[in-house]
């Protein structure tokens, strides 16, 4: 079986830059999941229903990241990924990129729970919301998005609660996922653990 790692946990945790530096460590292909329902969100935006959106995704939807990185993508996505349909047509995709041979990474909401039951590691990365909104406020005034922190808290609590409140694949850890609380580790300290439980789990 192909060893999948899923890493699942609440916006701007530390999900991302974790997920890339495992994959990069260990040589895996590596899928950021939230891209594709933030492309599910920016065609709702520009007038496309949800459902329909989700089942004519192509690559080219996620060619411009920096876009897709927008408060209001990341507010729609969170509000497209609510719809049952929407969710059940990125299931194949997902699980295809999953079973890749040479491994594979995968962060999102779900990874461990409905898309890859069974992957070999699972993780559940978290932070306090402060953390988390101090982190994305610094990530987006980085890109030149301007931005304001009360906003931007605003908004990761407002995410959390839909994501954790919705019926179809809440965010929820896995009973087996190993919690990583990345409050007051560094991003190198958090890398390493991850990596140090990744490497744990390889045969
Ligand atoms: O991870 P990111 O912030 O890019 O995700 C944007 C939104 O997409 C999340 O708030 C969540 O509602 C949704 N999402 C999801 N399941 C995933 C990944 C993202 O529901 N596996």
């Amino acid at each position: 079986m192909a060893f999948c790692v899923a890493i699942d946990g609440p916006a701007a945790a530390g999900k991302g830059t974790i997920a890339r530096a495992v994959a990069a460590h260990f040589g895996f292909a590596h899928l950021d999941t939230g891209l594709l329902y933030r492309a599910v969100g920016r065609r709702m935006l520009a007038g496309e229903r949800p459902e329909d959106a989700a089942a004519a995704l192509a690559p080219d939807d996620l060619a411009d990241e920096n876009a897709l990185r927008r408060p209001e993508i990341a507010d729609a996505a969170s509000k497209v990924a609510v719809i049952p349909e929407v969710r059940a047509a990125l299931v194949d995709f997902q699980r295809a990129f999953a079973a890749r041979a040479g491994g594979a990474v995968l962060d999102g909401r779900d990874i461990g729970t409905v898309i890859c039951p069974d992957a070999r590691v699972k993780l559940f990365v978290t932070a306090s919301p402060e953390t988390r909104a101090e982190r994305r406020f610094a990530e987006l005034t980085g890109r030149g998005i301007a931005a304001e922190y009360e906003d931007v808290l605003a908004d990761v609590r407002a995410r959390d609660a839909r994501d954790s409140a919705r019926a179809t694949a809440p965010l929820v850890a896995a009973p087996d996922a190993t919690l990583l609380d990345t409050t007051t580790l560094s991003i190198e300290a958090a890398v390493a653990e991850a990596v140090r439980l990744v490497g744990a789990g390889r045969p």
